[in-house]
Order: structure tokens, then C-alpha cells, then sequence
């Protein structure tokens, strides 16, 4: 039979008051128990779906790494013995993490049997399983982790971001340009400054004299105020990284993402040697022991954390407290999701005082929205409801036109 709350803590008093000492818990910290608003709950997944969906892109989005047209996401929907349901998404981006859409419904329909019948609060130990059965694929994992802090964030009434030790209830993100020509960049940074936002972020790493030229119309187009961010995405060599960056230090460049190829680490020191402009791995950091990897070799200034490269959010608060360590400011990006990864991933930057940069824009790309409440975004910042688990829920029309895998 199972004990309820009551019967449970009479039991505990009774066995301390008795002598029979059961935990040594004092009758105190039980009648505080009873005092809390919340009463603990025991519940098990029961259900677990997985959603491939497709949304349209307002723009042909052109990175080094390629172009991308539109947006193929998968939805992870997880639900409680007793009703509770949580969202979470990942977006697969294939030239990064190695993963697709396919290959995430594929694994999420395992991830989904290995959670069901589980308590939603042991997070640590359904990610360490999830690691154990099937490393890598992180986007997917992620969607799943999310769901799950989602859930748990309903279960007691509080925000995700409560949970991961909140910090701060809203911050700045950017928006980011894509490669194009000058004129048509400088127009784009007009735009987004029209908007409110005071941080432009502009994709480089074509090659250092069109990305110079670029960055000359973009600075002459926002003024001397904008903040201004760059990212190569690897595209370019580490001696292409150095004439690059030296020719557009005059423009005030917060810092350079990912100069050179992933996994060169030397390239990036040498680069970070020879430059004055701050050096953050994005495609070199997709989990905390990549991060120690970087602070090792000496080789970088920054991170960007993304949830969908580390796994979770737990993941990603791990690579934040590393970096907390070695006083290292961290950025926290997107791959392509909608508003239920990116309100996911505004909670971690919420959590963490060292993560100072965000670039949490993309659902801007989608030509639809498909989610209600969650994080919105006011003259470049980014405010979290103060609603319980991520705050989030999913359009119900266009859930119904989603079929499960
Ligand atoms: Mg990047």
C-alpha cells in the first residue's frame, strides 16, 4: 500500500519521538515540512511523445557552414500519472552536432521508453542514462532534459529558472545578420536597430576582405553606439582569422566566435595571441570537458553555450559554473528553435550571473510562432513570465496537425 505524506511523517515522528531514531530528521524540520505551501508529490511518467514538425523560414539563412531554407525540429511531449505535461524541442543542425531530424526521431523514440515509468525529478540520472545508452546526440537529449525541468517546475509552482538558482529575471540578447552584401547587411543592421535591439550580431568568415567590407557598412550604418559581435563559424583560416580581425578591430568588435575550424585549438590560440579582439568557442564547446579542453591550451576568451550542442540545461549550467571557475564570461546561443528551446535556454541564462551574452533570436526566422506565453522579447530584452516550469505551452491548433512518431 502505498504511504501517504501524513502517514509517512507520523511514522518519522513517532520513530524519533520513540527513540527508534529513523533518519534523525528532528520533529522541527517535520512540522516545517507541513508548513510548506507545496506538499511533495510522488508522480511517474507515463506517457512520452516525439513530433517531427516543419516550419518556414522568412529568409534563407547563409552561414560559413551553409544554407538552411527551413526549419525541421522535433517536439518531445511528456506526461505525468497525474496529468502534468511538459514541452521540450530540438533542433538538429546537422554541419554541427551531427544530427538530423531523422536521427532524432529515431533516438527519441528509445529516450521515450527509457522515461516512461519515471519520477520526473530524477533528472541527473535519466541524463547520465541517456549518456550511458547512447552518446552524442545532444538536441534530442536536450528535448527530453527540458520536459522533464519543465514538468518538475510545475510540480512545486516555480520557474525553471528558480530551480537552477536565479540570478537575474531578464537580460539583452542580440540579433544576428547572415552573410550577404554590404549593402544589403547594412540595410538588414538598420532594421534591427529599428527594432529596439542594441546588439547586432554579423555572421562572417567568407573572406577576410568581404567580411571587412561588410563590417565597414554595418558600423557606418548603426552608429558609434551599437554593440557589434562577430562569428566566422569556422570559416576561417587561422592566418585568415588574424588579417581579418586586425582589419576590423577600428570597428569596435565585442568579440569573434569561432574563427577557425572546430577542432583546431592551436589555430585558435594563435589567433586569440594575435589579435586584440576577445576569442569565444561556439563549435569547439559542445560539453564541459571541451570547455576544460579550451581553458587548458589557454586558447580562448569566451563560450557560447548552446543547450541543444551540451545536452540540457543541466549541461549547460555545468559548462557555466567551469567557466564561472576559470573567470570566463559566457554567451548563451540558438541553433534554429522556436520559442519553447529558446524560453528553455533563457531560463539558464536567467540561472547563472557569469552567462552576460545572449543571442537567443531565432524564432524571428519563423514565419509562424507556434507557442503561447514563454520568454518575449522588448527593445532587445528578453523577459521570462513568471509563470511555474518553463512557462511555456503549444499552440493547440497547431499541435492537432502534428502526428507522433
Ligand atoms: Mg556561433
Amino acid at each position: 500500500m502505498a504511504m501517504t505524506r501524513n502517514s509517512f511523517l507520523k511514522t518519522l515522528a513517532g520513530a524519533t519521538l520513540g527513540g527508534g531514531v529513523l533518519l534523525g530528521w528532528p520533529e522541527r524540520l517535520l512540522q516545517a515540512q507541513e508548513k510548506t505551501r507545496v506538499p511533495v508529490r510522488s508522480t511517474r511518467i507515463r506517457d512520452a511523445e516525439v513530433f517531427p514538425f516543419q516550419l518556414k523560414q522568412k529568409v534563407v539563412i547563409k552561414i560559413s557552414l551553409g544554407s538552411t531554407a527551413t526549419t525541421d525540429n522535433v517536439l518531445v511531449r511528456l506526461r505525468t500519472e497525474d496529468g502534468i505535461v511538459g514541452f521540450g524541442e530540438a533542433s538538429p543542425y546537422a554541419a554541427i552536432t551531427g544530427e538530423t531530424q531523422q536521427t532524432s526521431v529515431a533516438l527519441g523514440r528509445n529516450l521515450a521508453e527509457m522515461v516512461r515509468g519515471r519520477d520526473p525529478f530524477n533528472i541527473a540520472r535519466m541524463v547520465a542514462d541517456m549518456e550511458a545508452f547512447a552518446p552524442g546526440n545532444p538536441s534530442i537529449k536536450a528535448a527530453f532534459e527540458m520536459a522533464l525541468w519543465d514538468i518538475c517546475g510545475k510540480i512545486t509552482g516555480q520557474p525553471v529558472r528558480y530551480l537552477l538558482g536565479n540570478y537575474r529575471d531578464s537580460f539583452e540578447t542580440d540579433l544576428t545578420i547572415f552573410i550577404d552584401t554590404p549593402a544589403v547587411t547594412a540595410q538588414a543592421a538598420r532594421d534591427v536597430v529599428s527594432q529596439g535591439f542594441k546588439v547586432v550580431k554579423v555572421k562572417v568568415g567568407e573572406s577576410p576582405e568581404k567580411d571587412a567590407e561588410r563590417l565597414r557598412a554595418v558600423r557606418e550604418a548603426v552608429g558609434p553606439d551599437i554593440g557589434l559581435r562577430v562569428d566566422a563559424n569556422q570559416g576561417w583560416t587561422p592566418a585568415e582569422a588574424v588579417r581579418g580581425l586586425r582589419a576590423v578591430q577600428k570597428y569596435q568588435i565585442q568579440f569573434c566566435e569561432q574563427p577557425v575550424v572546430s577542432w583546431d585549438w592551436a589555430g585558435m590560440k594563435f589567433v586569440r595571441d594575435n589579435v586584440d579582439i576577445p576569442i569565444m568557442a561556439d563549435e569547439s564547446v559542445h560539453v564541459p570537458h571541451d570547455l576544460i579542453e579550451g581553458i587548458r591550451r589557454d586558447a580562448i576568451d569566451m563560450v557560447n553555450i548552446k543547450v541543444m550542442k551540451a545536452g540540457g540545461l543541466m549541461q549547460s549550467v555545468r559548462i557555466a559554473q567551469i567557466a564561472d571557475a576559470a573567470d570566463m564570461k559566457c554567451m548563451l546561443g540558438c541553433m534554429q528553435e522556436t520559442r519553447v528551446g529558446l524560453t528553455a535556454a533563457a531560463h539558464v541564462v536567467a540561472s547563472q550571473k557569469n552567462i552576460q551574452y545572449a543571442d537567443l533570436d531565432a524564432f524571428l526566422i519563423h514565419s509562424f510562432d507556434p507557442v503561447i506565453g514563454g520568454m518575449e522579447v522588448k527593445d532587445g530584452q528578453i523577459h521570462l513570465p513568471p509563470a511555474p516550469g518553463l512557462g511555456i505551452d503549444v499552440d493547440p491548433t497547431f499541435l492537432r496537425q502534428l502526428r507522433a512518431a
